[in-house]
């Protein structure tokens, strides 16, 4: 019995194909998307992640007129899908757990500050506290699956935790389809799943904090994972300067300006990819000494600092 048994695997064993390594990239969310898995049978997923990106965007685009966010933020009277509940109740969750350094509702300051390569204002002090009265993650609630909203003037922005979703929605796809072994990366987002055939791990290069939003990217240091969500958020890519000072795209809330020290980029490995991008993002706002205190709320989380 023994011996038979041992057999019928050594047959299995040789029948069954090696993985094959399928990659390939695309555009999403005004970045890269990069995807790569062993699949036995190499089929190419890319056609399924492309509807997978697009159904996400008429969700949570704000440059996808059609989306359900923007018909949100017009103050339509729709009744929200099951999918922008979930990245509501996720975005929401993120807010009371920075304690706003994370904050959905930034999106009119955010503009102001001229980020969506609109004419930045001239904001003063009044201007920025007049912006500060509808914003704020607390003016906003999801009753009944509708959004309801203490002033008309709140816009809800996903954009700091967007990316990190959709990056475990294809993880999902990939692992619905049977797969162990994947790699899904969205604009430096990035999960983890699985050794590679020969028992190696997945390497990912952490980027260098480059001197201006030109300059090509580079490779700080490389992390080797085989279970790991991260997501970096970052001062060096989208940032205007004044006065010889650098203001990130990041918005503090709490002050309505952009986060201007001298923390270039945080990169946080957390369990989901949604959780790392929101929580990279708060941390931020907040600098390195007030993420400690953050860091120590959550065991789990680990996260690097690139000071200027
Ligand atoms: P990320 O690159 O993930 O840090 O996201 C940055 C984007 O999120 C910005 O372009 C804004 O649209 C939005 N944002 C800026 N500041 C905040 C904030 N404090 N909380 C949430 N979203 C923000
Ligand atoms: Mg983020």
């Amino acid at each position: 019995m023994k011996t038979f048994f041992f057999l019928f695997v050594l047959i299995f064993v040789s029948c069954s194909e090696s993985p094959q390594l399928v990659r390939f990239s695309g555009e999403a969310q005004g970045t890269y998307y990069a995807v790569s898995y062993y699949d036995p049978a190499g089929t190419n997923y890319q056609p399924q992640i492309d509807s997978i990106l697009d159904a996400f965007n008429f969700v949570a685009s704000l440059w996808e007129p059609q989306s359900e966010i923007n018909a949100v933020n017009a103050n339509r009277d729709i009744v929200v899908s099951s999918l922008f509940a979930d990245l509501f109740a996720k975005a929401f969750w993120a807010s009371e757990q920075t304690g706003g350094a994370f904050d959905f509702t930034v999106g009119p300051l955010v503009r102001a500050h001229g980020f969506w390569q609109e004419a930045r204002e001239a904001l003063t002090e009044e201007k920025v506290s007049d912006y500060l009265d509808y914003v704020g993650y607390e003016k906003v609630q999801l009753r009944d699956g509708r959004i309801i909203k203490t002033d008309p003037r709140v816009q809800l922005d996903f954009n700091a935790i967007a990316k990190g979703y959709s990056v475990d929605l294809i993880g999902r796809f990939l692992a619905s389809q049977g797969l162990a072994t994947y790699l899904v990366d969205i604009g430096g987002e990035v999960l983890a799943r699985g050794r590679k055939p020969d028992g190696s791990k997945w390497r990912i290069g952490i980027e260098e904090p480059s001197a201006n939003a030109e300059s090509g990217r580079e490779v700080r240091r490389v992390l080797e994972l085989d279970q790991a969500a991260l997501a970096t958020s970052g001062s060096y890519r989208r940032y205007y300067e004044q006065d010889g000072k650098r203001y990130s795209h990041t918005i503090d809330p709490r002050t309505g300006r952009p986060v201007a020290h001298t923390l270039l980029s945080v990169t946080v490995l957390d369990t989901a990819v949604w959780r790392a991008d929101a929580l990279a993002t708060a941390m931020m706002v907040l600098g390195e000494e007030r993420s400690a205190e953050l860091l120590k709320r959550f065991p789990d989380v680990e996260a690097f600092f690139i000071n200027d």
